[in-house]
């Protein structure tokens, strides 16, 4: 069963109730989970040993063990790329349904959705399990429309209509442990793409998640979803996250201060966002598949310099902070390398790049998370990797040992109210942690 992208994995008959509008949510992207609360529960007491992971992605993948669910249903998004054709596109969304392409070929109701494949807009689509296409959500030119393909009951004939779309947010709760990956974690509970890249990217000033991640971390979050008809159609922001990692508790939340700008913080109202992001690789699917998920042993930091990242050449390369490129060019066994001049007596390496993105020119400005190069395996390599360099004064030095500054913290008149906005949120994660959506159900 092809599991990429998956947007959010439902129970169709939960989905029809609508039900009390809070406890109706955490039951349409949780149900499963709040059935491995009370599995959990049951483990703790009488056999430890139980894997509740295990138990997670088993009931996740085998809806029949929940006494409501029927037949799992998945929806996908994605960006429309240039030179897509609908036939490729709708391949990435997983559709495997000749029944459907031959519809959206025929029929003449469904040109639009061939003559406006414009790079960037956003497609959804619902699917069965096996690929069979439940609905497809298109946006037309003005944004409240949608061209809507859907197919009446689970085996029922396809139609498409033209409609005004009210989109309606909804605030959802879920939580998961590292077993394997980040991806096959969030997978198993069926969290959107986008909600897993936002949750790394939050805590990419504290966690390198391509080498810190460990089997046991745990993840737990609120986030927002925005739903169409009953079904979700596209994934919000992160309002509140804890991911405790190698038993350290991060925990970030989202809050808009008075001037209208919103950002996320600590509890204490610290900013979370650090000077510079622990790894120069950005997280995603792609990158999450590479050996360094795991490291048993770390490689003795003073022999080498440097911290190696496997990953395929091309992949984006991204300054860690802040900072002047000092040098981008060739040099000896470093191949292709970009040195960036940070701050105080910062400075970063970035080696072996396939080749260097437009930002890297001598004496350029560059921010935190700009793309500078590409992983390549030019210079003294026996593969592709990129090979970074942390250095103070001049001086490699491990950044993972160091205490760096954070960004600035709320202001003290907006402490009162951001603990005030907290609160729910804290308690909420805390209910997600403890297992006791159950009760809610
Ligand atoms: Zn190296």
């Amino acid at each position: 069963m092809k599991r990429r992208r998956i947007l959010a994995q439902l129970y169709a008959a939960r989905e029809s109730a609508p039900g009390q509008f809070r406890a109706a949510a955490v039951a349409l992207a949780v149900s499963a989970l709040s059935v491995v609360g009370a599995f959990a529960t049951v483990a703790e007491r009488q056999a430890p040993a139980i894997d509740q992971v295990a138990l997670i992605e088993s009931i996740a993948l085998s809806p029949s063990i929940g006494s409501e669910a029927e037949s799992p249903a998945f929806v996908r998004e994605e960006r429309i790329e240039r030179g897509d054709t609908v036939a490729r596109l709708l391949e990435r969304l997983g559709v495997d349904d000749d029944q459907a392409f031959e519809f959206i070929r025929t029929r003449p109701e469904v040109a639009a959705l061939s003559r406006q494949l414009r790079p960037g807009k956003t497609v959804s689509v619902r699917t069965s399990a096996e690929g069979r296409l439940l609905r497809l959500d298109f946006p037309l030119n003005a944004k409240v429309a949608a061209l809507i393909i859907e197919r009446q009951g689970e085996a029922g004939a396809l139609g498409v209509s033209e409609r005004d779309i009210a989109l309606e947010a909804r605030v959802l709760m879920a939580s998961g442990e590292i077993r394997s990956s980040l991806f096959a974690a969030t997978d198993a509970i069926g969290l959107p793409d986008s909600v897993t890249t936002q949750l790394a990217d939050l805590f990419s000033g504290d966690i390198d998640f391509h080498r810190d991640l460990r089997r046991g971390d745990r993840f737990a979050l609120v986030y927002e979803m925005d739903y169409a008809d009953g079904s979700p159609v596209r994934a919000g922001r992160i309002l509140a996250a804890e991911f405790v990692n190698q038993s350290r508790v991060h925990r970030a939340f989202r809050y808009r201060a008075s001037t209208g700008q919103e950002s996320y913080y600590g509890e204490d109202g610290k900013s979370i966002r650090k000077a510079f992001l622990r790894s120069p690789l950005e997280f995603s699917r792609v990158t999450s598949g590479f050996a360094m998920r795991f490291h048993p042993v770390l490689r003795k930091w003073r022999a080498h310099n440097g911290i190696d990242y496997g990953a395929s050449i091309g992949t984006r390369v991204r300054t860690t902070a802040d900072g002047v490129v000092e040098f981008a060019g060739r040099k000896n066994g470093y191949g292709n390398v970009v040195v960036v001049k940070h701050a105080g007596r910062y400075s970063t390496l970035y080696a072996h790049l396939n080749g260097f993105s437009p930002a890297a020119r001598r004496g350029a400005r560059v921010a935190q998370g700009d793309v500078i190069g590409y992983v390549g395996a030019t210079g003294l390599v026996t593969g592709p990797h990129l090979h970074y360099e942390f250095r103070v004064d001049g001086q490699y030095r491990n950044p993972l040992a160091m205490a760096l500054p954070n960004a600035a913290p709320l202001a003290a008149p907006e402490i009162a109210a951001y603990r005030e906005q907290v609160e729910p949120l804290l308690s909420r994660l805390n209910l997600i942690r403890s297992g006791s959506l159950a009760l809610l159900d």
